[in-house]
């Protein structure tokens, strides 16, 4: 096996399922359902070795990844990198927190050792000279990469459908998306194929996914998370984000990968709180007494599935018994959010993907006789999917020196609009709240021949990125309808994620005492082979 496993359905996984012939897949089922916050304790005592747990993943990514496809390329390192933890482990040196607990990287990512694509046929097997600050620090704290996570191409989408190496699929029902652009991640989450991942999130990415998979994802507040080395979708609205099964693990990745990073220009300056002590506040017991939880009027209602509305306010009904003091607030531009994104995405995008020329990186189709441009267009033509085409068409119309004012322009004016809306409503509110998603998981094919559907699904999660707030996404309970996860997002002021922490560490335990443990638990066993 290489590190360059050819991308493909299933490809990366089956190649290291060859590699470890009689491997019997499943047998350490204990530790790949085990938190990372757990994990990282095992490891310190000394009852398990990073080898060991590393190998559980690899084994259970062989055992079930040919289904899930959440992985397009597995770490052909991560056992050599899991043991050199081990080893200086056993010398008494001191080590990181999460110190030899593995973790999945989006491929939006740049990563040394990997293959970073974006999805894209166009970056086919482009290994980056550079690893993403966010991946640096993952080293720095000797976490142990296990691979690169599938995902909408160049992160443009809402399903994984747009993925130029085929679809991901949902553990919890194969014949259904599971969220995008980062389903990948959220599937190896949820499929138990990694303890915790990194997302990226333009308008929902990280927290559609979550919703859909049953899993916890943050976008941190804009600034808060580096973005050197993510290849870019949007970049006044990217943010670099966990992905987990418990909200503390997610703070604990946070914690890994925040912070200030001089080479990224929008980095935000500040200190940052530990978001795993703010996560380990809210599991005290009363931390949403008194806390004002803002319901956003816009965001519940018409095309909110009926299961997704019930489930929303069971939970609202659990958090005011918990002493939180719910009140109504209206937000009365977010009904614009997602009209203004899809003018400010794809005119940032179409000027992000103008670098993919065929000289710099990746792809080359040549045209025997043909010039620069001819080059340069039969690269594009073969290298970008139809999603990534229409928005580099859309993005470059609104931009175009006619019409800049008409549509650019006006989309700037309602996300200043939409930035205020959430301002009056942090007046009256100490966290927002709404659905991450106004539907659970739907069918593979379902919105793909119909691009306005698909981009209505981010309906709940846009308005965050928009304004550069911190969003949480976790699992607050099944559809009574379809038996799937629906999904609780937290909203807070911009740089106060440790809020969202607090508050959705001690809403995921009160609704884990209402089902007598974790919503994962609940997931359906997947074939193994
Ligand atoms: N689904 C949204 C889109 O297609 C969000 C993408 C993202 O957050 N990267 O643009």
């Amino acid at each position: 096996m290489s590190a360059a496993a050819t991308p493909g359905a299933g490809s990366a996984a089956e190649s290291y399922a060859a590699s470890r012939t009689g491997s019997t897949a499943g047998s350490n089922s204990d530790l790949t359902r085990t938190s990372a916050a757990d994990l990282a304790a095992l490891l310190t005592a000394g009852e398990v070795s990073s080898v060991e747990v590393t190998r559980a993943h690899l084994d259970r990514i062989a055992a079930v990844d040919g289904d899930v496809h959440a992985f397009l390329h597995i770490n052909a390192a991560a056992i050599d990198t899991a043991a050199q933890v081990d080893a200086d482990r056993a010398a008494g040196v001191a080590l990181p927190a999460l110190a030899g607990v593995p973790i999945a990287i989006k491929d939006v990512l740049c990563t040394l050792d990997m293959p970073s694509t974006s999805g894209s046929k166009i970056l086919e097997g482009w290994i980056p000279p550079y690893d993403a600050t966010v991946v640096a620090r993952l080293r720095a704290a000797r976490m142990v990469p296990l691979g690169k996570t599938n995902m909408d191409e160049f992160a443009m989408g809402s399903s994984t459908e747009h993925s130029a190496y085929g679809p991901t699929k949902n553990p919890w029902d194969l014949t259904r998306i599971p969220g995008g652009s980062g389903g990948g991640s959220a599937a190896a989450v949820a499929a138990f194929e990694a303890p915790v991942a990194l997302g990226s999130d333009t308008g929902g990415s990280i927290r559609q996914p979550a919703a859909v998979t049953g899993s916890v994802g943050v976008k941190p507040t804009y600034g808060g998370v580096s973005r050197y080395g993510a290849i870019a979708l949007a970049s006044s609205l990217d943010q670099v984000g966990p992905v987990s099964r418990s909200v503390l693990d997610a703070a604990l990745v946070h914690d890994v990968i925040g912070g200030h990073d001089p080479r990224d220009a929008t980095s935000i300056p500040d200190a940052w709180p530990s978001m795993a002590a703010a996560a380990r506040a809210g599991q005290s017991g009363d931390a949403l007494k008194g806390v004002r939880v803002g319901v956003v009027k816009q965001l519940e209602g018409e095309g909110f599935q009926a299961g997704v509305k019930s489930v929303y306010h069971e939970t609202l009904e659990l958090m005011a018994a918990a002493g939180a003091e719910i009140v109504e607030v209206s937000a009365p531009h977010f009904e614009y959010a997602v009209a203004a994104y899809y003018l400010i995405l794809p005119a940032e995008a179409s000027s992000n993907l103008a670098k993919f020329d065929s000289v710099r990186f990746g792809l080359r189709t040549e045209v025997p006789g043909g010039t620069v441009e001819d080059v340069m267009g039969a690269t594009r033509e073969a290298g970008f999917g139809p999603e990534v085409k229409r928005r580099i068409i859309l993005g470059t119309y609104a931009l175009s020196a006619g019409y800049y004012d008409a549509y650019y322009g006006s989309a700037q004016k309602v996300r200043t609009l939409i930035q205020r809306d959430f301002a009056a409503c942090f007046e009256q509110a100490d966290i927002l709240v709404s659905p991450s998603a106004p539907t659970t998981a739907f069918k593979f094919g379902e919105k793909l021949a119909d691009p306005l559907a698909m981009y209505l699904n981010d309906v709940t999660t846009i308005p965050a990125n928009l304004a550069g707030v911190p969003g949480m996404g976790l699992p607050m309970g099944l559809a009574p309808e379809d038996g799937l996860p629906v999904g609780l997002q937290l909203m807070a002021p911009a740089r106060e994620d440790a809020r969202l922490y607090t508050a959705g560490a001690a809403i995921e335990q009160l609704l884990e005492a209402k089902w007598g443990g974790p919503l994962w638990a609940k997931a359906p066993e997947l074939r193994t082979r």
